[in-house]
């Protein structure tokens, strides 16, 4: 007889489920999950293509969790402004933790911006956290999986990015050497035939450029790979949807952010008057706010920054609101491997996702900031180690760090 099996039946039996559980993470006969207490939130920046803000909650239990927040000024302060408003906390209790941040920063004077982005990166070392105190993977706190891999998908660029044939070149390169099926590409480039950027306006020549851009890295890779074009809130309304309708021709994965994104009335009149998908979020924040752009018909691909937008369960949220309105889910990413295998850890628990982004192939030591490997093949393999299931290499981590930041306190 199996000793859990022994265990629920038998009144007598020397261990019960709180016991089994306590012994197994090492807590102790007396102590179960719900006893374990935050004692610390530390943070460290990682110089990487963007500066990471990697963070970690610590418990009077050793178990740590790891998360990161999306880069900004004043983060990693906001984080520590935080820190007495969890500790003494139980871990467990995610949603209430991120209530309760948001309600004390509402008091301090703001629920948006930055004061989000840091809660985020407290929120994800949550996930962590709990999913290494209750022994299960951090996809199974959000409901259980969809997929085992996660596809991603390569933001590319080249020296010769006005050059359409350079681009090409890559997304053959990308397809081939690195194993992607899905590329991103920057559409907002200079053309040469610029006259005055300041008033959006795109002329003839400069529709023609992107244009080209499109034609020829979607000719070059066909079937082979999915390939998505960024602008960066550059154009105004009348050329977003120039640029749409010439380009639709070439049934591109995603055309990302051609307006600027303040108001959603124009945003959601350029998604309706093209066939070419439009993909919006990167810069909103909650689910309050993305809610408004998929309600309103502004997006035909909703594209959350987990770090960012109010963390893990924030974006869950978000997908759910989108899978109501049947509007899949890329999730923008430029994060270390922390955040990216969070949010891919997301990916997999809903179903509505298409990919996940990765902004850092030029950087040679990304994958060097955890244990093992992330991304492989353009795929991420979903660990069903608990937690995350990445283990920072601190020393790696300390080679890399933003100059004057101090490395974590050790578990
Ligand atoms: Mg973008």
């Amino acid at each position: 007889m199996s000793r859990d099996y022994a265990g629920l039946t038998d009144p007598n039996a020397e261990y019960t489920m709180r016991d089994l559980s306590s012994s197994a993470m090492g807590l102790g006969a007396d102590r179960g999950p719900r006893d374990v207490e935050i004692t610390d939130v530390q943070t460290t920046m990682v110089d990487g293509n963007f500066p990471w803000t990697l963070v970690r909650v610590y418990t009077d239990a050793g178990v740590v969790g790891t998360g990161e927040a999306y880069w900004g000024a004043g983060v990693p302060e906001l984080i520590e402004r935080m820190t007495p408003f969890v500790v003494g906390e139980n871990p467990l209790d995610i949603d209430r933790l991120y209530e309760h941040l948001i309600q004390k920063m509402s008091g301090e004077g703001s629920v948006e911006g930055v004061t989000v982005t840091a809660i985020s990166g407290i929120e994800v070392a949550l996930h962590d956290l709990a999913g290494k105190l209750l022994e299960v993977p951090a996809y199974q706190l959000l409901g259980g999986k969809y997929r085992d891999e996660m596809r991603v998908y390569c933001d590319c660029h080249t020296e010769a990015e006005a050059d359409p044939e350079a681009c090409a070149d890559e997304a053959e390169r990308v397809v081939e050497e690195l194993g992607y099926d899905a590329l991103k590409f920057d559409l907002d480039v200079p053309s040469g035939h610029e006259k005055d950027r300041a008033n959006r306006h795109l002329r003839p020549g400069e529709i023609r450029h992107k244009a080209e851009i499109v034609e020829r890295v979607t000719e070059r890779v066909r079937d082979r790979a999915d390939v998505a074009f960024d602008c960066h809130w550059t154009f105004s309304a009348s050329s977003a949807k120039r640029l749409a309708a010439a380009i639709e021709e070439y049934d591109v994965w995603w055309l990302e952010d051609p307006v600027p994104p303040e108001n959603l009335a124009v945003q959601e009149s350029v998604t309706e008057s093209t066939l070419t998908p439009i993909a919006v979020g990167e810069n909103r924040y909650r689910v309050t706010e993305l809610r408004r752009l998929i309600e309103d018909g502004a997006v035909d691909i909703v594209a959350p920054d987990m770090p960012k937008v109010g963390g893990m369960r924030e974006t869950r949220k978000i997908a759910d609101v989108a899978n109501q309105y049947y509007v899949p889910v890329a999730m923008h990413n430029v994060a270390s491997p922390v955040g990216t295998m969070a949010s891919a850890q997301i990916g997999a628990a809903i179903s509505n996702a298409l990919a996940v982004e990765y902004h850092s192939y030029e950087l040679p030591w990304w994958g060097d900031l955890v244990e093992g490997t992330v991304i492989e093949n353009g795929s991420i393999e979903i660990p069903e180690e608990p937690g995350l299931g990445v283990t920072l290499d601190l020393d790696a981590v300390a080679e890399h760090m933003v100059a004057g930041e101090t490395l974590f306190d050790p578990a």
